[in-house]
């Protein structure tokens, strides 16, 4: 943690295994922003409760998060992990929240009107509020700078609505107002297995290629991948499932072997099983060695251990500061 850098804030839900997806899409962006930023990077156990994980998985989920972050790269010693549900300053700033937070504007969210939609026995007012514990999440530290996906620019902008509404009521500056922010070049969005939409942890077996997937299984995977009959002529448009393939190729290949496959396509020789088979050998390759940092940290408890509670310590410091501000303003006074 440093003085004076400005602060980010992300996280994921511990629902299961990270995939590609996650990688290339967030953790990436992760790992070369904690040495310019001042970054917090959490597991996101709260919010994974609107879906009702059995308790005895709970625990195991949230491991399954911290071992993957750490054995992507994120430095404990540079950026701070934690466990959201380690730091209950992060409820008591929901409950404020949620006191200016308007029903009418909660139920207008893309995904919430998703949710009721795929999951209509389900439907608490967890996922309604949603958004007020992800603006509490990124408040709480008073965060610039949000990495996330394309999928949760909606949610960001509520986030700003919660802590703009905040300072105005109480005639104060504490919130600054969070953007998305993405690294380099445009964000990348890797698609599913199954042909559409996009690679995801609760998307359903053989969507997605986790981690900690072994070579056998990746294999298994990527030659079972959607394909089509073949180009019809030359240079043609791809569709959706055939570029899906590319896309991957694109973040795990080498540029010469993408460039092979796309003059294959082009002149119409390209067989799909060699693609498919080239495609699963550089995957392995990009995962072999995630995989072996999976294994060895997940037997570590006492290293996981060590790490959670000095992350929980330094968010915690942050945290209180903000929201012993935030009941200040509120007009909470002790006796
Ligand atoms: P769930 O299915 O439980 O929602 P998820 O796979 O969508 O899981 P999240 O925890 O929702 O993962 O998201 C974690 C981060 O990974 C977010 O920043 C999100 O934008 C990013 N992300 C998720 N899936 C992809 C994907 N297929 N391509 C690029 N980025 C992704
Ligand atoms: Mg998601």
């Amino acid at each position: 943690m440093v003085k004076g850098k400005e602060i980010v804030l992300s996280g994921i839900r511990s629902t299961g295994n990270l995939h590609l997806g996650n990688y290339f899409g967030a953790i990436r962006n992760f790992i070369k922003m904690q040495h310019e930023y001042n970054c917090y990077f959490f597991i996101a156990d709260y919010h994974s409760l609107t879906t009702h994980p059995h308790p005895k998985d709970l625990h195991a989920n949230v491991k399954q998060v911290l071992v993957e972050y750490l054995a992507c790269g994120i430095d404990p010693e540079v950026a701070t992990i934690y466990i959201q549900s380690d730091l209950p300053e992060v409820a008591e700033l929901y409950l404020l929240l949620n006191m200016n937070a308007y029903v009418g504007e909660l139920e207008r969210s893309t995904t919430f009107k998703e949710k009721v939609r795929k999951q209509p026995d389900n439907v608490n007012a967890g996922l309604l509020t949603y958004p007020v514990l992800m603006a509490a999440d990124i408040l709480i530290h008073r965060a610039s700078y949000v990495p996330v996906g394309k999928d949760q620019e909606q949610h960001l902008e509520m986030a700003r609505t919660f802590g703009n509404r905040f300072n105005r009521m109480y005639e104060s500056e504490l919130f600054p107002e969070p953007v998305a922010f993405n690294f380099g070049a445009q964000l990348v969005k890797i698609p599913g297995l199954d042909g559409t939409g996009k690679m995801g942890k609760s998307e359903g077996e053989g969507n997605a290629i986790f981690l900690a997937d072994g070579p056998e299984v990746i294999r298994k995977k990527v030659m079972r991948a959607v394909t089509d009959e073949g180009p019809k002529m030359e240079n043609q448009q791809k569709p959706e499932v055939i570029q899906n393939l590319f896309t991957m190729m694109n973040v795990v290949s080498r540029q010469e072997t993408v460039q092979h496959f796309e003059e294959q396509y082009n002149t119409m020789k390209i067989r799909y099983g060699d693609l498919k088979k080239q495609l699963a050998e550089d995957v392995i390759a990009f995962a072999a060695p995630l995989r072996d940092k999976i294994l060895e940290l997940s037997a570590n408890d006492a290293y996981l251990q060590k790490v959670a509670f000095e992350g929980a310590d330094k968010a915690r410091e942050s945290a209180s500061k903000t929201l012993s501000e935030a009941r200040r303003l509120i007009g909470f006074r002790s006796f």
